[in-house]
């Protein structure tokens, strides 16, 4: 019955093994050592790996987007600043915002120049009083920290 020997040698083994480390045959142990490290070893390597991923995928991002801030407006010849129509404009500081801003940076409420009939107006009014255009175009994220993942994340993918 060899299946029977085989369990048999198998069952020796097992009580050689156990017999070395019940009765600790010293310099078989040390032998053996590198057999219980190595897992170890591995599992901590997979542990660091790990970390440094996840790290990496958390870690700030040095690319940090900036949106566009105000911009110094034109000079005419007269003299007078020129404000381009449909972009917010601060006419004391002769600033130029992005299109979609409705206050400046420091919170003063912003104008914007109808494209159609060049009427001034309040930027936080829509739709033009004068000539009815509506103008509505949404503020680019002004994002003062780190761009986080992408939006979705892995539920995207
Ligand atoms: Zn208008």
């Amino acid at each position: 019955m060899p299946a029977v020997n085989a369990i048999g040698q198998a069952w020796t083994q097992l009580m050689d093994l156990l017999a070395k480390v019940i009765s600790p045959d010293w310099g078989a142990l040390v032998n053996l050592l590198p057999v219980f490290l190595a897992p170890l070893v591995g599992l901590f390597v997979f542990v660091v790996v790990v970390a440094w991923l996840a790290y990496g995928v958390r870690k700030p991002r040095a690319r940090i987007r900036y949106a566009f801030g105000p911009r110094r407006a034109e000079i005419g010849p007269d003299g007078t600043a020129l404000f381009p129509a449909g972009f917010p404009f601060d006419a004391a500081k002769a600033l130029v915002y992005p299109a979609g801003e409705i206050r400046g940076d420091d919170g003063a409420p912003l104008t914007v120049t109808c494209p159609m009939c060049h009427v001034d107006r309040s930027a936080e009014i829509s739709t033009c009083g004068s000539c009815g255009l509506v103008l509505r175009i949404q503020a680019p994220a002004r994002i003062v920290g780190p761009a986080g993942p992408p939006p979705g994340g892995a539920a995207v993918a």
